[in-house]
């Protein structure tokens, strides 16, 4: 891949970073410090004025809000390895097969690990 192409792709993952991150912030905290993991907020809930059906509107929002940051920090991870893999020379390269990824698998998905022939 050319470097122009291969400075596309970094600047589509690092703003998709960004958004994600962003995106993780609404729905739960960070945790711990630089290798954090993020944790399921529910917009601030105080146990000893909530009555019962508040607390349970809170739960159901708390288990949904995890389920939310469980698939943005998945894909959270995964940009963050494409990111790696762009500085490590390894980005663009079917992770199976070690042919290059179609430019447009790249396109739809710049995370992408495998070429069309071999994604799940
Ligand atoms: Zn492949």
């Amino acid at each position: 891949m050319i470097k122009k192409d291969i400075q596309y792709f970094k600047e589509r993952l690092e703003k998709e970073k960004k958004i994600l991150e962003d995106e993780l912030k609404t729905v739960g905290q960070k945790k711990g410090g630089k290798t954090a993991t993020w944790e399921a907020t529910s917009g601030g809930m105080e146990v000893d004025t909530a009555d019962e059906n508040e607390v349970a509107d809170k739960l159901e929002e708390l288990e949904e809000n995890g389920l939310i940051l469980e698939q943005l920090e998945k894909q959270l991870t995964e940009v963050r390895a494409a990111l790696e893999r762009i500085a490590n020379d390894t980005y663009g390269k079917c992770e199976i097969s070690g042919e290059p990824i179609e430019r447009e698998r790249l396109e739809a998905i710049p995370s992408a690990t495998t070429c069309i022939k071999h994604m799940k």
